[in-house]
């Protein structure tokens, strides 16, 4: 944990007035905690460990300070014939790898093209990336396995890396990247600065860590930042999650929503059944093509696709602006997804909600969502669908602290929701 006094402006940082004037025109008013507290120690250097949540602004954390020292030093990795990259961030998917490097690319706009930023990662053809490799590289940004297929063809030499970045740790290691990590990390040099980001720290993660790490700077944020997002959780009968979800999204007109379900096959099948209620969705999974997958997702962004139902590979680092709602209509597998999900709404500040829909057969495991994410949500009802009088209290669980008078469930949400904006804020202020 870091005691200094938080700074409260970009100015107070160190960063170079070229970075600043870019964080000025994108309205980044303010660093958010993470960028306050951590960039003036990764600038001089040091090696970082930051707990953040999604959303947190942790992409601007290692990026301004990684562009920086590329600016100031002017030293190249690009010219000769090494094919050398300065600064290497590994990523858990294809489409964090593109999103980080299209940060990178917009913070260092005001570079006049000093700073030579690529992107790599499986799915798509690996000749116009190898082409992009030529010459050296200054950031890379890329996923495991195409990285490690990319060295084998000499496309690329680590080398020379001077900034080594892990974004979503705890992701790569649950993802399998176990192996392809340590291939990756055995080709790095000892002498480097090391920046690791992650949710949550399972064992593997703090093996990495104390493997990786040299005094790093520690971090770990209290999820301040996920009082922006309210929480609520819909009791259903079973069978009847698709008409209250077309209901919700019918009554409340969202501009998007994002929907996940646990398996590729459930996306088109709820699609096709909302498409029957008259609501158009798209799918997003594994098994869509890349072109699919970038398509989907520029058109989510953008907002010419409304609904948006996928599994979770959208759970993890997606940033779509201003996400009004993410719906839970199957509930993740794991806890620590749970949280990756709904951090999909709610992103840098503002006020998101994230919905569960459960049925009885949910009730217990969203318990232990709620017990491992240290969480505890009022069970509500939709209007018109009410559960079954069959369906026990015991299993509802509807427990006494947060018992309400039959009706008030509303009043006391919207209160909920004040309160959360209400500590945001104070967090805002005193930071
Ligand atoms: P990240 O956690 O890096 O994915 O960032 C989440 C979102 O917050 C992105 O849309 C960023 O552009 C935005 N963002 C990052 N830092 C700031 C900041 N200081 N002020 C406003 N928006 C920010």
């Amino acid at each position: 944990m870091t005691t200094a006094k938080t700074p409260a402006s970009f100015s107070e940082l160190g960063l170079i007035s070229l970075l600043l004037a870019r964080l000025a025109e994108l309205e980044y008013t303010q660093p958010t905690p993470i960028q306050a507290k951590a960039i003036p120690s990764v600038l001089t250097g040091r090696d970082l460990i930051a707990g953040a949540n999604t959303g947190s602004g942790k992409t601007a954390t290692f990026a301004l300070p990684m562009l920086q020292q590329i600016l100031s030093k002017g030293e190249k990795s690009k010219g000769g014939k090494g094919n050398y990259v300065t600064g290497l961030v590994l990523v858990p998917t294809r489409e964090l790898a593109k999103q980080v490097a299209d940060s990178i690319k917009s913070y260092a706009v005001h570079s006049n093209g000093a700073v030579k930023t690529v992107a790599v990662f499986g799915g798509v053809s690996a000749n116009t990336q190898m082409l992009a490799l030529r010459g050296g590289t200054d950031i890379l940004v890329a996923t495991p396995g195409r990285l490690l297929d990319l060295i084998s063809s000499n496309a690329v030499k680590l080398d020379r890396v001077q900034t080594l970045v892990l974004d979503e740790a705890d992701r790569m290691l649950s993802l399998g990247f176990t192996e392809e990590l340590s291939a990756l990390l055995a080709l790095l040099p000892k002498k480097k600065q090391t920046l690791l980001f992650s949710a949550t720290f399972p064992e593997q993660v703090q093996t990495l860590t104390q493997a990786l790490l040299n005094d790093p700077v520690e971090i770990q944020l209290q999820s301040a930042d996920a009082s922006t997002l309210v929480q609520r959780v819909f009791t259903v009968n079973q069978g009847e999650k698709t008409a209250v979800l077309a209901h919700l999204i019918k009554q409340n007109a969202w501009r998007q929503a994002l929907i996940f379900v646990n398996a590729k096959k459930q996306c088109e099948h709820l699609a096709e059944k909302l498409a029957k209620r008259g609501i158009t969705a798209e799918v997003f999974h594994g098994d869509k093509g890349q072109g699919s997958r970038t398509r989907v997702l520029d058109g989510f962004k953008s907002g010419d696709i409304e609904v948006l139902i996928a599994t979770d590979i959208a759970a993890r680092g997606l940033d779509i602006e201003k996400l009004p709602v993410v719906i839970n209509f199957d509930l993740p597998r794991s806890p620590a997804d749970y949280m990756h999900r709904i951090g999909r709404s709610g992103r840098a500040g503002e006020v998101g909600l994230a919905l569960s829909l459960i049925d009885h057969e949910d009730y217990h495991h969203f318990k232990i969502i709620e017990k491992k994410n240290k969480i505890r949500l009022e069970r509500e009802e939709v209007e018109g669908f009410e559960v079954d009088a069959s369906v026990s209290e015991a299993l509802l669980n509807v427990e006494k602290p947060m018992a309400k008078p039959a009706g008030s469930g509303k009043k006391k949400n919207k209160k909920k929701q004040l309160t959360a904006m209400e500590k945001w804020m104070k967090g805002l202020q005193s930071k």
